[in-house]
C-alpha cells in the first residue's frame, strides 16, 4: 500500500521536456509554455508579456 504512494510522488519528477514550437522554449510536455502560452499549436492560457 504505501509503496504505491511512493511511485505516484516519483511521476512527478519524471516530466519530459519538449520544445515548444511557438517559441522555442523548454516546456514541460502536457503543460501549456510558461514562455507564450501555447499548446499543441494553440493558446491555451494568457501570458502577460513585458
Ligand atoms: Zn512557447
Amino acid at each position: 500500500m504505501k509503496k504505491r504512494l511512493r511511485r505516484a510522488g516519483q511521476k512527478w519528477r519524471a516530466v519530459s521536456l519538449n520544445v515548444c514550437s511557438e517559441c522555442g522554449s523548454a516546456t514541460p510536455s502536457h503543460i501549456a509554455c510558461p514562455s507564450c502560452g501555447f499548446y499543441k499549436g494553440r493558446q491555451v492560457i494568457t501570458v502577460k508579456e513585458l
